[in-house]
């Protein structure tokens, strides 16, 4: 009978760096300490105790402070993530209240700081928006490496790694993350996280496969265990066959010759085969990441995610902190343009107490706009800062989550009165800049003719579109399956957005993750997107992509794809059509 443990298995996770390595499995336990004994302490004893606790702290502070300052010289732009760590020391949730449950129930100091970032876990445990989810992780990493420094047990430094392997870990904090060596870690699987983590990104910015969110990875793969890691498509192959082996090796060579084949000339505009030109642009969610975007051949940013810089500190940024950031992106872009969208944050409670009163139903609470017009002082914050931001090369400014007029119609009186403020003052800024709304929700499609009326261009969020038309939560992965950039219905309301732009004179792009996907560019492209933006790395292929394709032809196929009733026979057609010419840039498991 076969040995069931060297079979091969398929496991799913999430796609969050593309490529493929193989290699031995290494895994990490950065769990931390789990088993603490709790302890009483004599009045007398408190102040050492405490003392004790404070001097943990600092350990592990200055711990994280020598991994920033020996972060290799490529990881620098993301040293910032750890900086951000730094404050979180001294927050107050962990920090004051750990002293207050010393001194109030004369407790040793682990048990009361378990206690504390237990409390902290569970206000987390309800929340779905992925921002926060991935801030309150943040928080998790430093109490872990407090708690390591409270017990005096050493973590494993995966700089000090020195095989060459694929780290397999429960999770993975940016400042373990960023100590990797990419001579020495091929990949990475995490049971946490997801593209939108700071250890995705960072990740990304190795160029390192990685998939994310793959449940009970840390059961399922065992140390030293060959593994199979495929980042493009989120498949891990454990105890791969060597038939598997052997397919495997030869898309991992494909791969690298066909980035290498693409990165060629990805500064180049893309321009079809009958003579259009459609921009490529890079979406970030921190400034820094606008050097990736311009390293491949990005012509812009089409998607400036301003959130990160909202939820990584305890209280939100000041003008002039918000204003330096977006002129080191605009001035490293001019005179490409630079889509700055305003704060898409899920409820005001991320500031004040929404760990004690988090949303039933966050992603249709008070998100983005809805957050902005309920609060505009946070909001004209953000616009000045946009305005002034401007004077430094091409700025469009986009609103999140419009489902009606009269949104966009205040947000832009909000505008007007910013930029009022700043001429009082006798601020330098600009105001004729182009305004934009995301199309992700579908009564703005729905609206779309109206809404043409008050703004110069739409973005389609295809990841809020899929997730509001089909009724698909997006991190939830019980439903997964259903979550289809090509059901008839998303490829319907795409069409008639783009007729709507068409007729009216209004620039249709589309940022979401579908724009970033070879084998959709034919339908997009067909349907008339005029612009297409998109995580950096994916920028050279899919520029190689449109090189290759005629808009015409695509026109026609996009109006055959109108006929079809099913995603799986939208995505036949799409292979039938086009795999051929695109067999070399589509990431198939
Ligand atoms: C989208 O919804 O498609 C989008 C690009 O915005 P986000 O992923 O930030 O919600
Ligand atoms: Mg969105």
């Amino acid at each position: 009978m076969a040995n069931r443990d060297a079979e091969e298995t398929k496991l799913r996770g999430i796609a969050a760096s593309p490529g493929i390595c193989i290699g031995r499995a290494y895994l990490v336990d950065q769990e931390g300490v789990d088993v603490v004994s709790k302890y009483s302490v004599m009045e007398s004893n408190l102040r050492d105790e405490i003392k004790r606790f404070k001097t943990a702290v600092k350990n592990a502070k200055d711990e994280l402070r020598s991994i920033i300052e020996n972060t290799p010289e490529e990881l620098h732009p993301h040293a910032n993530i750890l900086e951000t760590h730094l404050v979180l020391f001294e927050d107050k949730m962990l920090y004051d209240r750990t002293i207050e449950t010393i001194e109030k129930e004369k407790v040793n100091a682990e048990w009361a700081f378990k206690k504390v970032v237990s409390g902290v876990k569970s206000m987390f445990q309800n929340i779905k928006n992925s921002y926060l989810k991935e801030r309150a992780e943040d928080i998790i990493h430093v109490s872990q490496r407090i708690m390591r420094k409270l017990v005096g047990v050493e973590a494993v430094n995966i700089g000090d790694i020195d095989k060459r392997v694929i780290l397999v870990a429960h999770d993975l904090s940016p400042a373990d993350a960023s100590q990797i060596k990419t001579d020495k870690i091929m990949g990475l699987v995490t049971e946490r996280g997801g593209r939108a983590s700071h250890t995705g990104i960072i990740a990304r910015a190795l160029e390192i496969p990685a998939v994310m969110g793959l449940d009970h990875a840390t059961k399922l793969i065992k140390n030293d265990d060959l593994i199979i890691v495929d980042g493009s498509t989120g498949i891990v192959i454990t105890r791969p066959a060597e038939q598997t082996l052997a397919d495997y090796g030869g898309r991992q060579i494909r791969y690298r010759e066909y980035q290498t084949a693409v990165s060629r000339d990805s500064h180049l505009l893309a321009e079809t085969t009958d003579g259009f030109i459609v921009p490529v642009m890079g979406n970030i969610e921190l400034s820094d990441e606008a050097a990736s975007v311009v390293e491949h051949g990005g012509d812009g940013i089409g998607l400036y995610r301003t959130e990160f810089q909202y939820l990584s500190g305890a209280r939100f940024p000041k003008e002039s902190e918000l204003f330096e950031k977006y002129k080191r992106v605009v001035e490293m872009m001019a005179p490409k343009p630079v889509t700055i969208r305003t704060l898409d944050i899920n409820g005001d409670k991320a500031v004040n107490g929404f760990f004690d009163d988090a949303e039933n139903n966050p992603a249709l609470g008070l998100r983005a706009i809805r957050y902005c017009l309920k609060n505009p002082d946070v909001f004209k914050t953000q616009l000045r800062a946009i305005l002034r931001a401007a004077v430094f090369g091409n700025v469009r400014i986009m609103f999140p989550m419009i489902s009606s007029c009269e949104e966009v119609r205040e947000a832009k009186r909000l505008l007007n009165e910013a930029a009022d403020s700043l001429a009082e003052e006798g601020e330098t800024f600009r105001r004729d800049i182009k305004i934009g709304i995301m199309v992700e929700v579908p009564s703005a499609v729905v609206m779309a003719d109206l809404l043409a009326e008050e703004v110069d261009f739409f973005s389609i969020g295809t990841n809020d579109l899929i997730q509001y038309l089909l009724a698909i939560d997006r991190d939830n992965t019980d439903v997964s399956h259903l979550f289809q950039p090509l059901n008839p219905a998303i490829i319907r309301m795409m069409k008639h957005v783009c007729d709507v732009g068409g007729e009216k004179g209004v620039q249709v792009f589309m940022c979401g993750e579908m724009a970033g996907e070879p084998l959709y560019i034919p339908l997009l492209l067909g349907l008339g997107i005029n612009e297409l933006s998109m995580n950096p790395q994916s920028i050279p292929a899919v520029k190689s992509t449109i090189r290759v394709l005629s808009a015409k032809d695509a026109g026609r196929f996009a109006e055959d794809v109108l006929r079809r009733p099913s995603a799986s026979e939208v995505m036949k057609l799409l292979r039938n059509e086009y795999g051929d010419i695109l067999s070399d840039k589509v990431y198939t498991e």
